[in-house]
């Protein structure tokens, strides 16, 4: 057996203190191991805590600037690695490896823009109910956090929080998925050819019922930023809230598109097409529920076929593959059972993968179906895979409302020419990602993100809402003598 991994705990490798280890499996091709990951113990959270802890003081106390330039440095340490990167990234979590360079592109983005943000004003200055006095805010940070983080975004999610947590003098402990544990070690190899101090960015391998609730339970750790499922997010919300520490959970989706009559249907079936099925529908922001006026229904699903069929499935060793695999066995489980106990007509797709290529890997045919159940499984519950369920309303007051009936509430889209129209869905969708004539998926980095109702728990990341999670304010008031 291969030696496991180690986490990355004050700026060196450290092994783990239990000897129990899960395989990280290509999802291409299971025959290729990629690693052995360590479960992980809580004694190895307490120690990645503690080396956070002690980089505290130091990390704080250093200027806005001397902390940006860290982060350039970072920036510049993934952009020298880039296209290696991306090429494990792919053979981590089977994402087709045009995208998965554009994911580690995007993390020379997000370090760049937060350490623009360390130098960036914050606070503001208060009228003083005393004659003479200077009042302000001050931002500071809240201490150690924890970032807990998925699979499907392996370097892109844990850098859009651990980046301005850095930023603005924080240190970090990130725990990715044990399904992604090559990727966030790489994220701490660049920490560390970037010059990162020993302990301020540390990586924790494992499960979350092994080290990451002890994680949690730590009592140095004053924020936490969980991106995840919802089941687990409800358990992080938890444990968080019984220690009234700052919390943040990003969790999943039910993300629709809604055609009106008006639509440009090549425009709504391209974008749909590619939000269902790209990275195999993994993506909290995949498209997952198209809501389509009766009129054009055949129309659109001519349309929807034709984009599908321009899709290939494949390793994502093949660059021509659009469409890689899921990343587990449970997964593409799952999602069959899903479909096999689903009402309606299938408009393609739908029978398993056959074929050679197919054989070692966990592959789901891209499937569309039509006359779902609004209430059905199909409509209500994250599939995560290539799937897009097609419901049928007449007219925008019912689109809007069936798109609403939803237990989340993170993305959207509504594909009309239509002002009025478009006003009235803006104001009245509940989510977080409200798009006209866009797909449901990406966001800018810049821009805030998150979700409503089930999806989030109300906080949102990137942007300036990063600036308001990652720091505590205070209100200073110095009098005259
Ligand atoms: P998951 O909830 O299974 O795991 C997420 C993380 O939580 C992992 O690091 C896991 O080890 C950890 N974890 C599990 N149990 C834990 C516990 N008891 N205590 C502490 N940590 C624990 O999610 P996943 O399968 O890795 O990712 C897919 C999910 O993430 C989907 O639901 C997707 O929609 C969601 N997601 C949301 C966003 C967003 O921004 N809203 C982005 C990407 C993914």
């Amino acid at each position: 057996m291969t030696t496991p991994l180690s986490h990355f705990i004050a700026g060196t490798s450290r092994p783990s203190s239990g000897g129990d280890t899960l395989p990280d499996l290509n999802p291409s091709d299971t025959r290729d191991v990629v690693a052995e990951v360590p479960v992980g113990t809580p004694a190895d959270a307490a120690a990645a805590v503690a080396a956070a802890a002690e980089a505290l003081p130091a990390w704080r106390g250093l200027s806005g600037p001397a902390r940006a330039e860290f982060l350039y440095r970072w920036a510049a340490a993934i952009d020298a690695r880039a296209e290696e990167m991306a090429q494990a990234l792919a053979r981590e979590v089977g994402k087709p490896i045009g995208e998965a360079r554009g994911e580690v592109g995007r993390c020379i983005v997000i370090l760049r823009y937060y350490a623009g943000d360390a130098v960036r004003a914050i606070g503001e200055v208060v009228p003083a109910g005393v004659a003479g006095a200077l009042q302000f805010t001050l931002r500071e940070p809240l201490g150690v956090v924890a970032l807990i983080t998925p699979w499907n975004f392996p370097v892109a999610i844990p850098l859009w929080k651990a980046a301005p947590a850095l930023a603005f003098g924080n240190t970090v402990v990130l725990k990715p998925s044990e399904q992604s544990p090559m990727m966030a070690l790489m994220l701490a190899e660049t920490a560390q050819a970037a010059g990162l101090p020993p302990g301020v960015f540390n990586v924790l391998l494992g499960t979350g019922p092994a080290v990451g609730e002890a994680l949690l339970r730590a009592d140095e750790v004053r924020g936490i930023s969980f991106t995840g499922s919802a089941s687990v997010g409800a358990k992080v919300a938890a444990i968080a809230a019984a220690r009234n520490v700052r919390y943040q959970t990003e969790m999943g989706g039910k993300n629709v598109v809604i055609v009106m009559p008006d639509a440009d249907l090549d425009l709504a079936a391209k974008l749909t097409a590619a939000g269902a099925m790209r990275y195999a529908g993994q993506k909290c922001t995949a498209t997952s529920r198209a809501i389509v006026a009766s009129e054009v229904e055949g129309a659109f699903l001519d349309r929807i076929r034709d984009q599908v069929k321009g899709f290939s499935l494949g390793p994502v060793t093949d660059p021509a593959a659009a469409i890689g695999p899921v990343i587990s066995a449970a997964s593409r489980d799952r999602i069959w059972s899903t479909l096999a106990a689903a009402e309606g007509e299938v408009v393609c797709g739908g029978s398993e993968t056959t074929g050679v290529v197919f054989k070692n890997g966990f592959f789901v045919t891209p499937t569309v179906v039509r006359g779902v159940d609004p209430d059905a499984p199909l409509a209500q519950d994250e599939i995560f895979g290539p799937v897009l369920a097609v419901l049928g309303a007449d007219g925008l007051d019912e689109s809007i409302a069936l798109a609403n009936r939803s237990r989340y509430g993170l993305s959207a889209s509504l594909f009309t020419r239509d002002i009025g129209a478009a006003l009235r869905y803006i104001h009245r969708i509940d989510v977080g990602l409200v798009r006209v004539n866009g797909d449901t998926t990406g966001v800018d980095p810049h821009a805030p993100f998150g979700g409503m109702k089930g999806s989030s728990s109300g906080s949102r990341e990137q942007g300036s809402a990063a600036r308001e999670f990652y720091t505590e304010t205070k209100t200073v008031q110095v009098n005259p003598v």
